[in-house]
């Protein structure tokens, strides 16, 4: 499997006018064809590299790099190939990038909408992730809500990486004992970023 590579889009070929083929000497047999190569990521097109070309005889099947062009032929080709437009789908990678990236803002934004609402309409089964004093991370789980208060149950479990909490949510590592928070008491842990994120399932 290729990872990363190039590829190239055909964009345009156009006859040539008043030239005559140097190597078979007809006229008007030659055609320049212009390319633009793109950089691909499991072959998908991710952002397009620059323009090139080349010429071809019909007549006699003699293709030219623009190094190996006389004078008149390459400044046609030089024309041709500033006015070529490469097509949409080679910026395909950066279209999925920058969708993924506006997925990633419109989640991390609807995430903080929703501890929000289980901060001030908290349910029971609701999961808080908390930064303990050693630096460490671990969960709460509320197990029971009354007008002003919280009473949680601490996991019996810590993990020094937030991003590895979920690992150690589990029924099991919920202790019996139920701790009580009055519920300002909460707000005021989570405006602190002590309490930094709730879930629901
Ligand atoms: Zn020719």
């Amino acid at each position: 499997m290729i990872f990363f590579g190039t590829g190239s889009a055909s964009l345009d070929s156009v006859k040539t006018r008043n030239i005559t083929c140097q190597h078979c000497n007809n006229q008007d047999t030659i055609y320049i064809n212009i390319y633009r190569r793109h950089a691909h990521v499991f072959l998908i097109p991710v952002f397009p590299l620059g323009k090139s070309g080349s010429t071809y005889c019909t007549h006699c099947k003699e293709t030219l790099s623009p190094k190996q062009m006389p004078e008149a032929l390459k400044m046609q080709y030089k024309n041709i190939k500033g006015e070529a437009k490469g097509p949409i789908w080679q910026f395909s990678g950066l279209l999925i990038f920058a969708l993924l990236i506006v997925f990633a803002i419109y989640s991390s934004g609807k995430n903080k909408e929703d501890t929000q609402l289980y901060l001030t309409q908290p349910a029971v089964g609701d999961i808080y992730e908390y930064e303990a004093n050693n630096g460490s991370f671990s969960t709460m789980r509320l197990e029971k809500v009354t007008t002003d208060s919280l009473f949680l149950s601490l996991n019996d479990f810590e993990i020094s990486k937030k991003s590895r909490i979920y690992k150690i949510d589990k029924d099991e590592n919920y202790s019996e004992i139920t701790y009580g928070y009055s519920k300002s008491e909460m707000i005021q842990m989570h405006k602190e970023g002590i309490v930094f994120d709730i879930n629901r399932d």
